[in-house]
Order: structure tokens, then sequence, then C-alpha cells
């Protein structure tokens, strides 16, 4: 009886996570047809990768960032992939009324909202914490209270249609990483205000999923302009991952996580061995010869 037990409790087991895992459903582009999404930070980097990917699967796309002569190159090019619609709104999400005009923007010429993905981020510093605390509040302003922002005015739309909001955030938002403390701030902020929020939804059974999307080193020219020279890592590709935020926002995914076993792998082991994950962060960056302050 016991050696019986010994076989059927794991083979339960492994039956149950197979149906677990089996039921799951799987991504189609077709899911985001006729879609209506927002894209933040979409005039270059992963962004505008997204709008690609979401115009090629027949979204009706709406883009926003500050430069409003590169969203219009966007948008063309979204409409040439087969966009159901593409339009742009172009200000600063220092301002939390530009924020709100977006998402108003959403529902004056879409009719509605499916999608908010919240990818923007402020320029930052790539170096030792200098102490300007300025810098700090005004980039919590952009990366973190733009988002809060726009998630409370896009609510309506999105509890109306049982849509998503996808939050791009970093493995400097789950992790401490050196060079980075400002912008390390505002993702571990992104964390806390949206998980909180999806236990809230959850307990009022409100039908919008939250994925927190957890980022290593992509190849977008901002970053890999920053970092490549410190970082001792090769940076992944955009293009993909903006791939795998989207079919983790439309199967309404917790989290998000790319690439895989460069995120989730240390994630693992924080909780366990803190120490030791820090150790191994320090040895993927050139410390001896840190960016100028
Ligand atoms: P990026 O290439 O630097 O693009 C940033 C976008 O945000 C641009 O479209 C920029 O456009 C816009 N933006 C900047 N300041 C703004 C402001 N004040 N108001 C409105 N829009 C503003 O960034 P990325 O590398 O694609 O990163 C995208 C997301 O992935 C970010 O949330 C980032 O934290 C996350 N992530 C990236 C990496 C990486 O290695 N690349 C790693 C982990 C996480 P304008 O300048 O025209 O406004």
């Amino acid at each position: 009886m016991g050696r019986l037990q010994k076989i059927l409790i794991p083979f339960l087991g492994l039956v149950l996570a197979f149906c677990f895992y089996s039921a799951r459903e799987n991504f189609k582009p077709e899911m985001l047809k006729g879609k209506r999404v927002i894209v933040t930070g979409a005039s270059t980097g992963i962004g505008e990768q997204m709008a690609y990917h979401l115009a090629q699967m027949g979204a009706h796309v709406l883009v926003t960032a500050r430069t409003e002569a590169k969203l219009q190159k966007v948008v063309e090019r979204c409409r040439e992939l087969g966009a159901g619609s593409a339009r742009l709104v172009s200000g600063s999400m220092e301002d939390m009324a530009f924020a709100k005009r977006v998402v108003e923007a959403a529902e004056a010429e879409l009719g509605g909202l499916d999608m908010l993905i919240l990818n923007h981020v402020g320029k930052s510093y790539f170096s030792y914490f200098d102490g300007d605390i300025r810098h700090v509040q005004k980039l919590l302003d952009i990366n973190f209270l733009s988002y809060v922002a726009m998630t409370v005015s896009a609510l309506p739309m999105l509890k109306q249609s049982g849509g998503s909001i996808v939050v791009v955030s970093s493995m400097a938002g789950k992790v401490g990483f050196p060079f980075t403390v400002p912008y390390s701030a505002t993702k571990f902020a992104l964390d806390g205000f949206f998980s909180s929020l999806r236990q809230e939804f959850s307990i009022q059974n409100v039908n919008v999923s939250i994925t927190l999307c957890i980022l290593s080193f992509i190849d977008t020219e901002n970053a890999v302009r920053a970092a490549a020279d410190v970082l001792l890592m090769s940076p992944a590709p955009k293009e993909e991952c903006a791939l795998e935020i989207i079919k983790g926002g439309a199967l309404r995914q917790r989290e998000v996580y790319y690439k895989y076993a460069l995120t989730k792998i240390p994630l693992l082991l924080r909780d366990w061995a803190a120490e030791l994950l820090d150790y191994l962060v320090r040895q993927h960056y050139h410390v001896e010869r840190p960016p100028a302050a």
C-alpha cells in the first residue's frame, strides 16, 4: 500500500499538471483581429515592434510617444501591414492630463478599448546613483504615475470589453541591479501597484486581466547605447520580445518572462539565495569600469 501511494501520488500530480497546462488556450493571431489597442512608447524600440505585430494581426492601433514625426512613420507602416486602423496621439507622459487625453482619444475615435499596453519609459542615466531626487521624481511621473493615470481613465472601457492591461517592466523591477537605481525604483512601483490591483479585481470579479512583463536585456537602440559596454550579456531581439508581450496579454497571463531562462531562473533564486543572486548579477557587469556619472 505504501509503495502504491509513493507511485500513485506523484503520478496523479503529473496527470493534473498535464491537464492544467493542456487546457490553457494557445495563442492565435486572430485573437487580436479587430481589437482596439493603445501602445505607449511606440515611436521606437519594443513599442514600435508591438505596433507592427498588432497591425499584422489586424488590430486597430493607437500609438503614442513624444516624437510625432517618428509616430507618423509607425502609423504609415502599420497601415501597410494591414492594421484595422492606425492613428497617433503625440505628447509627454510627464503630464497626467496628456495620459488621460490619450485614453479619451481611443474612446472618441475607436469607440472603446480592448487592450492597454503601457510600455513607455523616460530617459535616465546608466551609472551610480547621483543623489538627484528631482530626477527620481520626474521618472516616477513618467514610468509609474502616468501608467496609473492611464489605467484609471481606461478602466470603464476595459471593464465593458472584458479587456486587458499589459505593463512592460523589467528584471530591474524584481531584483536590485547596479547603475539603474531611479529606473529600478519606478519598475518595482509598477509591480506593487498592478499586482495589488490584480488581487482587487479578483475579489471584485472585475473581468480585466493584468499582465506584468519581466524583460531581460533587449536589443533596442537606446538600451544597447546605454548598457552594451558595461553589461556582459547579449541582448535579445526586440521583435520576438514584442510578440511574446502581445501573446501574454492576449492569453491574459499573470506575468510574461522574456527571455524565459534569463528571467525565471534568477527569480527562483531570489527568495532562497538572495546574496548568491546579487553576486551573480554583479558578475554580469564591468564594475571595475563603471560608466561615468
Ligand atoms: P526605448 O527604445 O527607449 O523607447 C522608449 C519609448 O518611450 C519611445 O517611444 C519614447 O518615445 C517614449 N518616451 C520616452 N519618454 C517619454 C515621455 N516623457 N512621454 C511619452 N513617451 C516617452 O525603450 P525600449 O528599450 O523599447 O523599452 C520599452 C519598455 O521595455 C520599457 O518599459 C523598458 O523599461 C522595458 N525594458 C526594456 C529593456 C531593454 O533592454 N530594452 C529591458 C527591460 C525592460 P519619444 O522619445 O518619442 O517620446
